[in-house]
């Protein structure tokens, strides 16, 4: 017996005084049951949409599958209701789309469709109807698909997904037969959208157990699909003499991934990807057995723009992405310049200067190594301390302008570039910063 809140019983209490069932189902009774905080509410009932609109007019219905979503507040927090009518789903043509949807009369017929036994209890408030016996599944902390899996996965690829992602997101382990069934229809999940795959995919990354999620998605067949570079890796090996490494490239991303500090999807995925340029560069010297990448953070950043391309990243997480992967192999050594630091700051970015450190965190973990080193947190603390400095090249007293003017050139990189010389002579005291110095300067380059 589970108690739910007063909002939640006095909104189903609407459908009942008017002769309808309601249950609470999906992902808000398996969290409850898990006593776990789930963001939204899900609901099935025999009312159709249009007399669900009837009960809440203010309701918005936006899809063919008969769901409405009701805005409820309690107190000052506002919660979406999603009310779903029973329904029955036809037969699946392209492994995403059911051909029809039939409402259903019973919410027996509506558990029936859903995919996992986890997912398909409904509860009224008093008892609990659970067919496939997903409470038992609960407890053994086992996901498990409703019925057939291959009929179930053949239906709607996306589950193949979801199955992984729900295992990641719960510590939940996935019952053997459905397994092999994720292994056996894997290939189908190239029907799905890429935006439907990303999506679960970001959240396996955001999950307690990114780790797992990934090797579990190679384990059946998923990651050879999606992220083909990354189950490549696994067989690039990078021991060899005067090396530090002890794992397989592969192996190491995903290590680096479990380490990291970072849980910022888009950290983790660089963090899984920083790598990844290793496969392209890899090179085996005959005679002494030396493993090299040269340059793999190059090939790598531009693989890492691939994948967020076909991952169909937004703009600002492509860029991101690209950056981390493009800069994680900075140096850190006690012998650096401020100037050098102040590069690193300028590459990287202010903002990004966290993550990248989270970054290398995992880099070192997933090596074998410590999280951190005398160098790196000397390293830290300069970066600290370069970025206390309040100059900035604002505070330089010529500007863009001054540059073009007096070296007759047109606005590009080029002034951008003659102004952070300037800046770092200013900063290391070979020139004074004043006007008529710097112009005088400009005119001895
Ligand atoms: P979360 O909200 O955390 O993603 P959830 O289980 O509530 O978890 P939703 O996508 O909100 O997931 O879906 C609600 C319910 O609808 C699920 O619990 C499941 O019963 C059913 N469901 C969702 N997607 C599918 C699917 N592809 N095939 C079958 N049933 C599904
Ligand atoms: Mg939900």
């Amino acid at each position: 017996m589970i108690t739910l809140p007063t909002y939640v019983k006095s909104f189903m209490d609407k459908f009942t005084k008017k002769g309808f069932q309601i249950y609470v189902v999906g992902g808000s009774i398996r969290d409850l049951l898990l006593s776990k905080v789930h963001k939204d509410w899900d609901f099935a009932t025999s009312a159709t949409p249009e007399e669900t609109l009837e009960l809440f007019p203010k309701g918005f219905s936006n899809n063919k599958f008969g769901t409405v979503g009701i805005t409820i507040e309690d107190g000052k927090t506002k919660h979406v209701f999603e009310v779903t009518t029973f329904r029955t789903e036809g037969e699946y043509k392209d492994h995403r789309h059911p051909e029809k949807i039939e409402w259903a009369k019973t919410i027996e017929e509506d558990l029936a469709r859903r995919d996992f036994t986890v997912n398909a209890i409904a509860y009224d408030g008093k008892k609990f109807t659970d067919p496939y016996n997903g409470q038992e599944d609960l407890k053994k902390k086992l996901i498990r698909a409703v019925g057939d899996p291959d009929k179930r996965f053949k239906e709607d690829a996306l589950r193949l997904m979801r199955a992984v992602r729900l295992s990641s997101e719960l510590g939940f382990l996935i019952d053997e037969k459905t397994r092999d069934s994720i292994r056996a229809n894997a290939p189908l999940i190239k029907e799905i959208a890429w935006e439907r795959i990303r999506d679960e995919f970001m959240r396996i990354l955001n999950s307690e157990n990114p780790a797992e999620g990934v090797l579990f998605l190679r384990s059946c067949g998923l990651l050879e699909q999606i992220l083909p570079e990354i189950d490549k890796a696994f067989e690039i090996p990078q021991k060899s003499p005067k090396r530090h490494h002890i794992y397989d490239v592969g192996t190491h991303l995903v290590m680096a991934l479990k380490h990291t500090p970072s849980k910022d999807p888009v950290v983790r995925f660089a963090t899984l990807l920083h790598d990844i340029g290793k496969i392209k560069t890899f090179k085996k010297d005959p005679e002494t057995g030396l493993i090299t990448f040269y340059n793999h953070e190059v090939v790598g950043a531009k693989q890492a723009g691939q994948i967020a391309d076909r991952f169909k990243l937004s703009k600002k997480d492509k860029d991101k992405l690209v950056l981390l992967v493009r800069q994680h192999q900075f140096t850190v050594t006690e012998l650096q310049t401020d100037k050098a630091i102040r590069r690193f700051i300028r590459e990287v970015g202010k903002e990004n200067i966290q993550d990248m450190l989270d970054l290398r965190t995992g880099d070192r973990v997933g090596s074998g190594s410590t999280p951190t080193s005398w160098r790196l947190d000397l390293f830290k603390k300069r970066l600290v301390e370069v970025q206390k400095k309040p100059f900035s090249i604002s505070d330089l007293k010529i500007d863009g302008k001054d540059v073009m003017k007096e070296l007759k050139i047109k606005p590009g990189p080029k002034v951008g570039k003659i102004l952070n010389e300037l800046f770092e002579e200013v900063v290391e005291g070979k020139l004074k910063n004043e006007k008529l110095v710097l112009l005088k300067h400009l005119k001895s380059l």
